[in-house]
């Protein structure tokens, strides 16, 4: 059997017709529901999806789309960034992370503003690529500032196990990751949730596995189905989604089971495990979640910048923007058009507040594909 290629991710499932094919069972489907469903696509890449091929334009009156805290940079508090920002100043650092990081605003500015007082800021593509960083700048410290959900986890794990094997002595860690589960269990444990049933992230599953959603149809009566991120892919999982309520049925079901499945990939599991534990974090808009981010094991001290950076390093929590309600959207209580500063204050080239930053950010993809100013 041949083994899977890129194309076989997404071929066929940008196809209009296929597309309309579901919009149409979708929509007969949902003449039988009693009621309005509300489905939270937990992944900025969905968001993205979501936005850039029109589904909310297709999808009929009763089923709703809420949009989650499935981006890493949308959910990164200030303070957090604010650390990044302390880090890039200090004599003889190269500060790395990746992507739409550098553009958040912290309390002094982003790190992009840091790069123009002449900190070294770098962005890369992969955590690995600190290595190269490093053994071309052996008189400096490298630290990566790692963020991301269970996707890009092993990675950072990757890059502590060369470090520790290779014995490189000028890079640390500053771990901002975190998980899934723990924010979904959050949010449907709010009075004012609005929640029906979640589409589940892809690139996360595969990592993780299916398994990582099995408590929520079973404890807490909320459906999941684990979706591809292409327009096909999520035009099949509402209709998934749609026939278990029709039917009476409350199931985790996988849609994207050309690249998941029950286990997930247990080498990444095995490998982030030996290097991280489970440690509480605030999330931004959602506040302090127990046990939702990773942090290094002690035994791993001598590599974790934010305790050897520990004295130079802010400490008090900030608050958002007093406009910007990305608290609101990452909990699915509003939408971004109905910020005061949607699209006028807040614009991609310069965001107020982080949904507006990074491409998988609700705001950012409203604005791009929206057609709403
Ligand atoms: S890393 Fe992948 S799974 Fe996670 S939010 Fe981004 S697109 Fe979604
Ligand atoms: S538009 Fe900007 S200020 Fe308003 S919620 Fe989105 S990111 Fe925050």
């Amino acid at each position: 059997m041949s083994s899977l290629q890129l194309k076989d991710l997404y071929d066929g499932f940008r196809d209009p017709d296929v597309i309309k094919g579901y919009q149409k069972v979708i929509a007969t489907d949902a003449q039988k529901l009693s009621r309005t469903i509300n489905i939270m696509e937990v992944c900025g890449g969905h968001t993205h999806t979501i936005m850039k091929y029109g589904i909310l334009q297709l999808l009929p009156e009763n089923i709703k789309f809420v949009h989650g805290p499935g981006c890493p940079v949308c959910i990164m508090p200030k303070e957090r960034i604010d650390h990044a920002y302390v880090l890039s100043q200090q004599p003889n650092v190269i500060l790395v992370t990746l992507g739409d990081m550098i553009k958040v605003p912290g309390s002094n500015g982003s790190l992009q503003d840091a790069r123009s007082k002449g900190s070294d800021v770098r962005f890369v593509y992969s955590p690995l690529d600190c290595l190269k960083i490093a053994k071309e700048n052996p008189d400096k410290t490298v630290i990566f500032f790692a963020i991301g959900f269970e996707t890009t986890t092993p990675m950072t794990a990757a890059l502590l196990d060369t470090v520790i094997k290779e014995d490189i002595p000028n890079i640390l860690l500053h771990l901002n990751h975190v998980t899934v589960p723990e924010p979904m269990r959050a949010l449907i444990s709010d009075e004012a949730c609005i929640i029906d049933a979640f589409l589940g992230p892809s690139h996360v599953s595969v990592i993780s596995g299916s398994k990582i959603y099995e408590e929520f149809p079973r404890d807490w009566g909320k459906p999941v189905v684990v979706s591809g991120f292409e327009p096909v892919d999520v035009m099949q999982s509402i209709s998934m989604i749609v026939k278990q309520f029709i039917e009476n049925r409350c199931e985790l079901e996988v849609e994207y089971h050309r690249a998941v499945s029950r286990e997930g990939n247990l080498k990444a599991q095995a490998m982030v495990d030996k290097y991280f534990q489970k440690v509480d974090f605030r999330w931004r808009g959602l506040g302090d979640i127990p046990q939702s981010g990773l942090g290094l094991r002690a035994e791993y001290d001598k590599y974790n910048a934010e305790k050897i950076y520990d004295a130079v390093l802010p400490k008090e929590e900030i608050d958002d923007h007093k406009l910007c309600i990305c608290g609101d959207i990452l909990k699915g209580k509003a939408s971004p058009p109905q910020c005061s500063i949607f699209g006028t204050a807040c614009k991609p080239t310069s965001p107020v507040g982080s949904c507006m930053v990074s491409s998988e950010g609700a705001c950012s993809a409203y604005y791009k594909y929206g057609n709403l100013i």
